[in-house]
């Protein structure tokens, strides 16, 4: 429906990943939702850093999860990996 796609237009121009063309956004979460105590892991913050690599720059949104119980905190394995592989982060 051309109504649908309009507004589907609108919100990716405003999207900060147009503002930087060059670096797209890339969205990382954990891998697991469970806590290894059991516990039900809780979205505790969502934050944006540059990472920059081999294959260019984009922008990482990450979410990190905390665990409801043991306040144990978890990332995104994926990134940490691309991280921790000599690129450099902003
Ligand atoms: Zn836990």
């Amino acid at each position: 429906m051309a109504l649908n796609g309009g507004l589907a237009r609108l919100s990716r121009e405003t999207m900060p990943s147009v503002l930087f063309p060059q670096a797209p956004v890339v969205r990382f979460a954990p891998e697991t939702n469970t806590c290894p105590c059991g516990a039900s892991l809780l979205v505790q913050k969502t934050r944006r850093k540059k990472v920059l690599t081999m294959i260019g720059p984009f922008i990482a949104r990450e979410t990190v999860a905390q665990c409801a119980l043991c306040s144990r905190t978890f990332r995104s394995d994926t990134l940490l990996r691309l991280v921790a592989s000599r690129s450099n982060v902003v």
